[in-house]
């Protein structure tokens, strides 16, 4: 199946980011978010993140300009009819999932296929939600979408062999690298990443390790480019929880358990760099810890 139009539903980190490889490769993007702000937010980002790459050699100016006319933002899922791909990258949460595919299952093309950038929940789940099964599966990028090489490709039980070899070849058109992985909690890197944040957290809650120390130990001693708490202000701390909560529940193990003081921070409505307070502050010139 030859795909050009590919649907964006989420216009968040994820969903600007993805939108602007998508679209730098070529790609027609139809751009859509519950939050008007949000999109217009997405835009800004977008160019501001194709002006970078223009500063270092790594786009052309008129290649940034057409990629940048080939995004549109569109109001609702309706107007995503048409496109040959949908990619849902909305928030990390299996209600908001499951509404929007089992109304996007309903209204795209009949040749449409459909792909999550969930990074934890169930393919098989949210496919069956869909209504086409064997047209659905899960990509899930890496963050920032422009700078990390990785998609991960996750078939559900029913996904068929011509929907994984469309979307991979998306995936290597894009330049990125594909890596199988099958279809259990949080995939690959995030089964092994998050258990780290989540043991940072704890180190922080236990008092083993101030917010600074605990990020200069692990940039120092492990050489890691980022501190885990830091990383966990990047990905976002309601993204971290929900995928947590997704490892506890999905392998029924203990030692998934989302740290308390990871909840408290996200019911606080502290997620990170996003709404500029998590484990650092944001709002000055350079980032605080809060703790
Ligand atoms: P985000 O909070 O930055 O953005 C989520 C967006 O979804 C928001 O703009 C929100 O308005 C929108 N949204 C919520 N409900 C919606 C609906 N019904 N219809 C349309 N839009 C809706 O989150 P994010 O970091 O971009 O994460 C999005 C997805 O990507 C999640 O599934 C997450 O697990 C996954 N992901 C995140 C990362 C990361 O590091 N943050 C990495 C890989 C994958």
């Amino acid at each position: 199946m030859m795909i050009q139009t590919i649907g964006i539903i989420g216009a968040g980190q994820m969903g600007n980011g993805i939108a602007h490889v998508l679209a730098a490769a070529g790609y027609d993007v139809l751009l859509t978010d519950t939050s008007n702000a949000q999109m217009q937010k997405a835009l800004k980002v977008i160019e501001a993140n194709m002006a970078r790459q223009v500063g270092r050699g790594r786009l052309e100016e008129a290649e940034m300009a057409s990629a940048l006319s080939r995004i549109k933002t569109v109001a609702g899922l309706p107007e995503l009819a048409d496109a040959d791909l949908v990619i849902e990258a909305a928030s990390e949460d299996e209600d908001i999932k499951r509404q929007i595919l089992s109304a996007l299952g309903s209204i795209l093309k009949p040749e449409g296929l459909i792909a999550t950038n969930t990074s934890s929940i169930s393919i098989t789940r949210l496919a069956a939600v869909s209504g086409r099964p064997e047209s659905f599966m899960g990509m899930h990028f890496m963050n920032p979408v422009p700078v990390m090489e990785l998609v991960e490709l996750i078939r559900g039980i029913a996904t068929a062999e011509g929907t994984f070899s469309a979307i991979r070849e998306v995936v290597v058109k894009i330049g990125k690298v594909p890596a199988n992985a099958e279809d259990f909690p949080a995939f690959i890197v995030n089964r092994i990443l998050m258990p780290m944040v989540n043991e940072a957290i704890y180190t922080l809650y236990e008092g083993v390790g101030t917010v600074e120390g605990i990020d200069s130990a692990m940039r120092l001693g492990a050489h890691h480019r980022m501190g885990p708490l830091q990383l966990a202000d990047f990905i976002g701390l309601d993204t971290c929880l929900a995928i947590m909560q997704t490892l506890y529940e999905g392998l029924a193990d203990t030692k998934y358990r989302p740290c308390p003081l990871l909840v408290k921070y996200v019911e606080a409505g502290w997620l990170g760099k996003k709404t500029g307070r998590g484990f650092y502050d944001y709002q000055g010139e350079k980032p605080t810890p809060t703790r």
